[in-house]
């Protein structure tokens, strides 16, 4: 067994969610950490901002120490180490004390066996995540849909322009054949032709299963929004 039984502590932000994260000290919080870490040495302190966390679908934290009270740091740097020379930008993200701390870089641990069950347990099941999340509102989402609807465009386009060029070039060839090789490269072409219809048709293949995945994403995505606006908007009217 470790000797080290505690490492430090944890505490939440849910404050509103604006442009910045809420994982910061505070002037009581740093105070709360230099007590404990003048004592212990080794001691933590991570910031969860609950808020963000739920709207971004990801974990939003921060991981702290404070800065001895003897030691002077560097003028206008924040606690992530970057400097800003405006102060003000500075307490708007790291808080009024940010030159009294400094963050440390957080990494995550999770074996396959917790994680199989965290995801059982939420992600796949917890009916909460589906009614709060709107993936195809997401700006990254809104951003990619032209774009993805423009590739496949130019996908079926130029597919159907070198069917046509690849047309016209056989039928060029056939007319300046001489009879006597006629049947032996009507053999040829029929393979020829085979090999490239099936190419044609794999092809077309990728793109009905690319339109598909469109398809069935907007349709999930906009079957969702009509039961949330019955769920909520209805409950709300009626009351
Ligand atoms: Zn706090």
């Amino acid at each position: 067994l470790r000797k080290d039984r505690f490492i430090g502590w944890y505490h939440s932000h849910p404050f509103d969610v604006g442009v910045h994260s809420n994982a910061f000290l505070s002037g009581t919080d740093v105070n709360t950490q230099l007590m404990w870490q003048l004592q212990f040495g080794k001691w933590v302190a991570i910031v969860v901002d609950p808020l963000r966390s739920l709207a971004k679908q990801k974990v939003e934290l921060g991981c702290f120490m404070a800065y001895p009270p003897s030691y002077d740091p560097p003028k206008n740097q924040g606690p992530d180490g970057n400097f800003d020379t405006n102060t003000s930008n500075l307490t708007t993200r790291w808080g009024a004390v940010y030159n009294r701390y400094y963050m440390l870089k957080p990494t995550f641990f999770m074996g396959s066996l917790v994680r199989h069950n965290l995801e059982m347990m939420s992600r796949k099941h917890l009916w909460i995540r589906h009614l709060s999340s709107t993936a195809i509102l997401e700006p990254e989402n809104r951003t990619e849909l032209p774009k993805r609807i423009n590739a496949l465009t130019k996908g079926t386009t130029d597919q159907s322009l070198s069917r046509r060029s690849t047309k016209k070039s056989e039928e060029a060839l056939a007319e300046s054949l001489n009879i006597r090789y006629f049947f032996c490269l009507l053999l040829f072409f029929s393979i020829y032709l085979s090999f490239s219809l099936a190419s044609i048709f794999l092809q077309e293949g990728i793109v009905c299963v690319i339109s598909r995945d469109i398809a069935v994403e907007q349709c999930i995505g906009n079957s969702g929004q009509l039961v949330k606006n019955v769920v909520f908007n209805a409950s709300l009217g009626s009351q």
